[in-house]
């Protein structure tokens, strides 16, 4: 069992996830971060997680590894099971991983193998590893009273920003807003402080494929502050949360987004 602080990131072998689990190596969190690199026509390559946990150990923080598809139960079980081995403890769980559609189809004629695949990735895989960690906190919470528990997941201007071309993904992050909601409600009881942030425009391998779009939305006033967000400035509203400055907001939504939100005339 170890006297430091210990958080749980999904999708952290790059990208947000990545800024994220650097901000709580920083804030002196050990870490166990899993990723799914994985495609039916390649090798699996680990080369980007080992990457990040090189980056965190330089940091000063233990750091475990485990590719896992979190839409699948065996592989949350696995990634549960490895925090418990190694640290007997998880403060923070971070559910950060989420996929765009493979491919941008229509409302009209999208298909239900992306809506499944993308609603597993996006919303079913936090969905129940916040239940299986939620009530590993509250277990630990009986042991450890003054312990602090907090739940992040990560969301999505999409969850209420209407996307034609990938209505399963905006489904996806609606639905994160929701299970945010009910997290919060039922384990304040418990003290566990359950958040949801909601990232803009952030530049990443996601939006990688989109950036001739956005750079042109972006010079032209989409956003209110004219720029891409950066994986550090969620990782910073992560490391707020993190350091305890949120703990009366259970459930709020943490907009990350450059102003996006805002309605203007
Ligand atoms: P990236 O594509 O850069 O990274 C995605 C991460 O998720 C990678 O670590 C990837 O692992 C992991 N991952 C993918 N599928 C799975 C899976 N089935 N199981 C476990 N891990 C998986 O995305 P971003 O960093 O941009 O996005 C992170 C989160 O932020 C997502 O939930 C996304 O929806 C959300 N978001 C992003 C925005 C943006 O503008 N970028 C805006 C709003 C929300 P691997 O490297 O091994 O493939």
């Amino acid at each position: 069992m170890t006297e430091r602080s210990v958080a749980i990131v999904t999708g952290a072998s790059r990208g947000i996830g990545k800024g994220i689990a650097l901000e709580l190596a920083s804030l002196d969190y050990d870490l166990v971060i899993n990723y799914f690199d994985f495609t039916a026509d390649s090798e699996p390559d680990d080369s980007r997680a080992e990457q990040t946990q090189k980056e965190i150990a330089e940091l000063g923080a233990e750091c475990e590894i485990l590719r896992g598809d979190v839409s699948s139960s065996g592989d949350r079980d696995g990634l549960v099971a490895l925090a418990k081995t190694r640290y007997g403890r998880c403060d923070m769980l971070v559910n950060n991983a989420g996929v765009a559609p493979s491919k941008r189809m229509d409302l009209l004629d999208a298909t239900e193998e992306s809506f499944d695949r993308v609603m597993g990735i996006n919303l079913k895989g936090p969905y129940f590893l916040t239940q299986q960690v939620a009530n590993w906190m509250v277990e630990q919470k009986e042991t450890h009273p003054k312990r602090a528990f907090r739940i992040v997941s990560t969301g999505s201007i999409s969850s209420y920003t209407s996307s034609p071309a990938r209505g399963e993904y905006c489904l996806s992050k609606a639905g994160i807003s929701m299970m945010t909601k009910l997290y919060a409600d039922r384990l304040a009881e418990y003290g566990i402080g359950v958040f949801e942030i909601s990232p803009g425009i952030i530049a990443t391998d996601m939006t990688s494929v989109v950036k001739d779009k956005y750079d042109k939305l972006i010079a032209e006033g989409l956003t209110p502050i004219k720029r891409w967000g950066k994986p550090e400035d969620i990782a910073k509203a992560v490391g707020a949360i993190a350091e305890g400055r949120l703990d009366f907001s259970t459930g709020q939504v943490i907009n990350v987004d450059g102003g996006f939100h805002l309605r203007r005339l």
